[in-house]
């Protein structure tokens, strides 16, 4: 004879098993979006197989290019019983036609994978830009055209930056800053994730002038495995400019040799090496010697 249970008991276990059938549902939909995402990116990362591009563990932020495809990213999050030292933001391919620089970063990430140990707390963007990378020709450039290290907000505003670019690049396209600041879907996502993630430095991966440029506060490293420190001043509208100059937050743009081919396996460690013993001996900065972070609007600066 079957035992009756009682219909709250039976609605119970309707409810469980609900959720776990949703919950099994969106793990498939998951798993199905990054075995199609990652099999169009090894398209335009050739090197890259979609089964490593499955394994390293990338997952969708939510957020989307201008062409619809995912911004992938991954947390190393703080582990058990250790307070992480400093939260530390690491951005690749801003520019889609620098692929050495989403290599050098799914590098990092591999070290990462094997070493994590909590010392800090890591949010990790191998690909900023995948429509500019994903173009049968790659461009610096996003899908409308825009360089996304130019379209961050700025204290000059919109029109300020657009002047700026008009004047002194002689509007060059490469460079082209967009109309409006953050007015990328790219760029709108990484100034809400700087805003959310509060990072306490960035790095942030370019080629290829074969240097390492630094923004903010702080001393700067003054050579990454081969590349030396070389500050190029920074543009309105750039990473460098709003997060170092603006919110005062350590930016290290580094610049690869090359935009195609990454450095070899021995340089990327050496720089991953120098790279993690700057950031253990000066992040976060307790003495910044620059001016007191700024609220920003995708305008401007907020008036306080
Ligand atoms: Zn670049």
């Amino acid at each position: 004879m079957t035992a009756m249970l009682p219909r709250r008991s039976v609605w119970g276990i309707i409810c469980i098993l609900s959720f776990l059938l949703s919950v099994a549902a969106s793990a498939t939909a998951d798993t199905h979006t990054m075995t199609k995402t990652c099999t169009t990116l090894c398209r335009g990362l050739p090197g890259l197989t979609p089964a490593e591009c499955q394994k390293s563990g990338l997952e969708p932020s939510g957020a989307f290019s201008n062409n619809g495809f995912p911004i992938l990213i991954k947390e190393y999050p703080p582990v058990r019983s250790r307070k992480p030292q400093a939260r530390i933001l690491v951005i690749g391919g801003t520019h889609g036609d620098e692929p050495a620089s989403v290599f050098t970063v799914l590098n990092w990430m591999q070290k990462l994978d094997k070493y994590h140990s909590g010392l800090f707390h890591w949010k990790v963007v191998p690909l900023l830009n995948p429509d500019g990378l994903l173009k049968k020709k790659p461009t610096r450039t996003n899908a409308r055209g825009v360089d996304l290290n130019r379209n961050m907000p700025s204290p000059l505003g919109g029109r300020g930056v657009y002047q700026r670019w008009a004047d002194k690049t002689d509007r060059d396209t490469r460079q082209f800053p967009g109309l409006k600041p953050a007015g990328e879907p790219e760029s709108k996502w990484l100034v809400k994730l700087i805003q959310e993630f509060k990072p306490q430095a960035i790095i942030s991966v370019h080629a290829p002038l074969n240097i390492v440029d630094f923004d903010g506060p702080g001393p700067a490293p003054t050579q990454l495995g081969r590349l030396r420190l070389r500050r190029l001043g920074n543009f309105p509208g750039t990473l460098g400019n709003y997060a170092g100059e603006v919110l005062g937050v350590p930016v290290v743009t580094l610049e690869l040799p090359s935009d195609s081919t990454p450095p070899s396996s021995a340089e990327l460690n050496a720089i991953w090496t120098d790279l993690v013993r700057w950031l253990k001996a000066g992040i976060p900065v307790s003495h910044p010697d620059s001016a007191p972070a700024r609220k920003v609007t995708s305008q401007g600066v907020a008036a306080e």
